[in-house]
């Protein structure tokens, strides 16, 4: 009798819960009681998945470093096709994208005087190269960029300019945007005052002797100077030599070469709506990688955990909408896959219903944001709901901070979203050889897949689409 009292009262339990599971799912307007139970069954099992760690394990070892226009490139996009068709992708497909292609051969630099010791160096992209036997000045340090401005026109005449600023280490990667400056202009801000060469501490919060590569222009017009960066350890170093207060000579010597115009792809999979199939959500990362390291965080991971999370997205059954990973190509020399991608499919932007990209290393997701029209934001505040269990917090409707490769599509009004990785090591490993496999953890990685799988499972198959603004 007790036994089958206690019974009665877990039914009870039980239904009510049930009941109190349906009540919250019949609140929704965007979505059925059964969809919302996909959710929570493509969470569990994107939870309990390495699918994401074996595509970046298998794109990292098989493939390594793939930097735009280098064998390592072309087998990313043979890597990326055939991977594609191997999850069940229902269409494959490339887009072609050219952009200035360039190599590095070698690099090394040493202090010669007043103590002579090596120095940890490595040139930025679309560095020129030195003389065979390097270059060798004395060197002339500034705090920042904006200090080498406002320096008066021959300040660094015949010198080579140190640029020595301190990138501050922040979750949000708020860091990033002063100190990469120093790297995109500082050689032709150098060569204005009239420098011969161009060292900076890299754009790094690391303390380990790397140094990180990255991209830097040159000016029409402005002498083209050696562009390069030395570990925080080896900018230490410097620093203090110079701050003996007697002249320090250092010699550089890079050797690369600008090789005109390459070619690359961006490699795209979908999974093909049933009822809206031109629709359709955007997902990626960037398939290129620097060539320093093997690419694993940047941005191997990004285009694992997308790839992975579309799978797990159509876990039970054809979307609604469509679900298309792009894969961009040449990003880290200027978002080259990115701007063939919007230009080529122009006339069709206005289909994507949700785009995100992938980007910030293989940290959990914490943030959730979008930038959509205000007729949507009930339907974006459902996805919030459903992502906040796993502690993503969403944070506003406002310009989103997605991925770099999403910058060419936002004069196309696209619903762009973030989900915002915790990026306080993220520069640590930033384009340095020491960007490998054993810097990604798994199971934070099957985190971010649960995130994006849920996300695009709802915009691919929620009542209305969601319109940008
Ligand atoms: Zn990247």
């Amino acid at each position: 009798m007790k036994k089958r009292f206690t019974s009665v009262v877990s039914t009870l339990i039980l239904a009510s819960l049930s009941f109190n599971v349906v009540q919250a799912h019949a609140k929704s307007d965007n979505f059925s009681a059964e969809q919302l139970s996909h959710v929570i069954e493509i969470k569990k099992q994107a939870l309990e998945s390495d699918l994401a760690w074996d595509l970046v394990e298998s794109l990292t070892t098989e493939v390594g470093p793939r930097m735009p226009g280098t064998p390592g490139d072309e087998a990313g996009v043979a890597w990326a096709v055939a991977k594609f068709k191997t999850m069940g992708f229902d269409k494959v497909w490339t887009e072609p994208a050219t952009f200035p292609k360039w190599i590095r051969y070698s690099e090394s630099a040493s202090v010669v005087s007043p103590a002579p010791q090596a120095l940890h160096i490595t040139a930025l992209g679309n560095s020129i190269s030195t003389p065979k036997e390097g270059l060798e000045a004395q060197v002339i340090e500034f705090e920042n960029l904006a200090e080498l401005e406002n320096a008066a026109d021959n300040a660094a005449k015949g010198k080579i300019v140190f640029i020595n600023y301190h990138m501050d280490r922040d979750r949000d990667g708020n860091g990033y945007g002063p100190a990469v400056k120093a790297r995109s202009r500082g050689a032709v801000v150098a060569a204005q005052k009239g420098a011969v060469g161009y060292v900076m501490r890299s754009v790094s919060t690391a303390t380990h002797r790397f140094a990180h590569t990255g991209g830097s222009h040159y000016k029409e017009g402005v002498t083209k100077i050696v562009s390069s960066a030395i570990s925080n350890a080896d900018a230490d170093q410097l620093h203090r030599l110079v701050a003996l207060g007697k002249p320090v000579t250092i010699n550089i010597n890079v050797q690369a070469k600008s090789m005109g115009e390459g070619t690359s792809y961006n490699v795209i999979g979908e999974f093909t709506g049933s009822e809206f199939p031109k629709e359709h959500v955007l997902i990626g990362g960037h398939l290129d990688s620097w060539d320093l390291g093997t690419g694993a965080l940047d941005d191997g991971a990004g285009i694992a955990i997308t790839m992975a999370a579309a799978k797990f997205a159509t876990l039970k059954g054809q979307p609604k909408r469509s679900i298309r990973v792009v894969l961009f190509a040449a990003e880290e020399f200027g978002l080259w896959g990115a701007k063939a991608y919007a230009k080529a499919n122009e006339k069709t932007l206005s289909n994507i219903v949700a785009a995100a990209e992938s980007d910030f290393g293989a940290d959990k997701i914490w943030a959730f944001e979008s930038n959509v029209h205000a007729s949507s934001l009930p339907l974006v505040k459902e996805i919030a709901a459903m992502l906040k269990p796993l502690n993503v917090e969403y944070i506003a409707n406002n310009a989103a901070r997605n991925g770099p490769d999403l910058i060419p599509l936002r004069p196309f009004k696209v619903p762009a979203f973030a989900l915002s990785q915790d990026g306080t090591d993220y520069f640590d490993y930033h384009h340095t050889a020491d960007d490998t496999l054993d810097k990604v953890d798994p199971i934070k990685l099957r985190h971010n897949v649960a995130s994006y799988a849920i996300f695009a499972y709802m915009a691919a198959n929620a009542k209305t689409r969601i319109i940008g603004k």
